[in-house]
């Protein structure tokens, strides 16, 4: 596994009311988290200044759930690095299968993403993963390695320090169909050995791997005990305080 902390995020996805942000935040902060736990939470846009303004900080972390390719300017409806900066947001999660597949985000947009967004001093989750039929036709592999691949083209080795890979197996997320546990270790593994060969050995060690797909308060210790398991990105789960809290302090 990495050396650094155990890391899980929340995905709260295109979900929530002024008031159900309120009930959340609150649960949060009244949970008690382990202290060798990072823990960063991805409110929608709209939410990001009522979260900053109310969690505490002290225990979480905030993210956006996604960022514009390059500065602002003539870009409706979007929201560029430099405003999550300006906001104080340390950390963004790009490449979300949900904006690959939805939106249109290819390995090369996600990559230019990851590389402008570090540019301007963002941490960046960034996500990858396989399509059920990728899986079964035995390219898992190559498709993860086609998309880590994307990110390290334009981005330096040293750069890496403040990326973290969440592994999302596409047909795990939102679907209740966890990954088993030696299956997400097999891929983490992977990763972590295509880090060694294609980047450097030095942030293989240290690259810290999410699983992400259907973790939920049952599921997330059996996970967290996996050797590359380095945390998780969870979507549905994150929305209640309580079983997000479990998750967090699942880590082994
Ligand atoms: C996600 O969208 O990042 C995710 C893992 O969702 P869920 O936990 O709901 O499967």
């Amino acid at each position: 596994g990495a050396t650094g902390t155990f890391i899980v995020g929340g995905n709260w996805k295109c979900n929530g009311t002024h008031d159900s942000v309120e009930v959340l935040v609150n649960g949060l902060n009244a949970g008690t988290i382990d202290a060798n736990v990072e823990i960063v939470c991805a409110p929608p846009f709209v939410f990001l200044n009522q979260v900053l303004d109310t969690l505490d900080k002290s225990k979480f972390s905030i993210a956006a759930q996604n960022c514009w390719i390059g500065d602002g300017g003539a870009y409706t409806g979007e929201v560029c690095a430099n405003m999550l900066t300006d906001l104080s947001i340390p950390w963004v999660i790009l490449g979300h299968s949900e904006r690959r597949s939805l939106c249109g985000e290819t390995n090369d947009i996600v990559g230019t993403k990851v590389a402008y967004a570090l540019s301007k001093g963002l941490k960046v989750i960034a996500c990858v993963g396989e399509s059920l039929e990728e899986r079964e036709s035995g390219t898992t592999m190559k498709v993860v390695e086609e998309q880590l691949a994307a990110i390290a083209n334009v981005v330096d080795k040293t750069g890496w320090k403040d990326v973290v890979v969440a592994y999302e197996p596409v047909w795990a997320i939102g679907t209740g169909k966890v990954a088993t546990p030696d299956q997400a270790q097999e891929v983490h593994a992977g990763i972590r050995a295509w880090f060694a060969n294609s980047v450097g050995a030095d942030v293989a060690s240290s690259v810290r791997i999410q699983y992400g797909g259907s973790v939920n308060a049952g599921n997330c210790a059996e996970l967290a005990g996996m050797e590359d398991i380095d945390g998780f990105l969870v979507g549905g789960a994150s929305l209640k305080a309580e079983d997000f809290v479990t998750i967090c302090n699942s880590a082994k």
